[in-house]
């Protein structure tokens, strides 16, 4: 099926109705996540999204953005942290949807060079990526929590200063971009192409979802896309500084991530 082909039929499709999560709802520490989506999507939005991620299985990262932003636009918006998978699709969306909010969820404890990548991103491609923060400031939450939370609870701090950050900026959207990969993780490995995120109520998308991280990195290098520097000393996936590690040659390419932890997601990909 072609792209005009699909642009047409996801024109046809009716309004969206989805449960708007007020910002009063959302309070900064707050651990109840099943409260925020708890009646769930229409059973309508549930059986068109699991056509459209069947239909889409088989379509390019571009095609299923131009799906997701003709479908949800203006709604829809990103999250990234400047990976390699996001910036390959920060490089599609100016030919595809220039206006799409992108937004990075600024820890306080993000290496500089992730931070300085956000400087090129405007240069390159004219986007400005929003800066999402936690109501506290790392000294005031260290503070108030008798040092750093990542060395004794990381769960508790990915929540206090990811997720439910994200929820915030959830709110007035209707969908969002993800860049993972199938093949990242077996937590990713059943990642639909387009899929209900109960967690934030919203519906994800995720164009790279088939992809191979050889095709990442052959876009990258064929179009030149920039990329975090950490990446050419070991960091083979970058989150925040005190919880990324480099990787030797044969580990996993999360193995660097919360070493010494169970923990393997930050808890925005997955379902609890
Ligand atoms: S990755 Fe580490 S520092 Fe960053 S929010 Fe999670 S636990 Fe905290």
């Amino acid at each position: 099926m072609g792209l005009s082909a699909k642009r047409s039929m996801s024109a046809q499709q009716p309004p969206l109705s989805l449960r708007v999560i007020r910002p009063e709802e959302i309070a900064p520490g707050d651990a109840d996540d099943e409260a925020k989506s708890d009646s769930g999507p229409p059973a309508e939005l549930l059986a068109e999204i699991e056509s459209a991620s069947q239909r889409l299985e088989t379509a390019s990262p571009r095609e299923i953005l131009a799906w997701a932003v003709e479908r949800f636009a203006p709604k829809f918006t990103m999250a990234t942290a400047f990976g390699p998978e996001g910036m390959t699709i920060i490089h599609m969306l100016p030919e595809i949807a220039p206006d799409t909010p992108i937004f990075n969820l600024d820890t306080g404890y993000q290496f500089a060079e992730t931070l300085e990548l956000r400087e090129r991103v405007k240069q390159r491609y004219g986007i400005e990526v929003e800066l999402k923060r936690p109501a506290q400031t790392v000294a005031e939450y260290e503070q108030a929590n008798g040092g750093p939370v990542y060395k004794t609870d990381p769960n508790r701090c990915c929540r206090d200063r990811k997720i439910n950050v994200l929820k915030q900026a959830a709110v007035g959207f209707d969908a969002w971009a993800s860049a993972i990969r199938r093949d990242q993780s077996p937590d990713r490995a059943r990642a639909p192409i387009v899929g209900w995120d109960k967690k934030f109520g919203l519906v994800k998308v995720s164009p790279l979802a088939n992809w191979t991280k050889k095709q990442v990195w052959g876009l990258i290098t064929e179009q030149d896309i920039p990329y975090n520097p950490l990446h050419d000393q070991g960091y083979l996936s970058v989150g925040c500084q005190p919880c990324t590690r480099s990787v030797q040659p044969g580990e996993d390419e999360r193995a660097g991530r919360w070493s010494g932890f169970a923990k393997t997601e930050c808890g925005l990909h997955t379902a609890d």
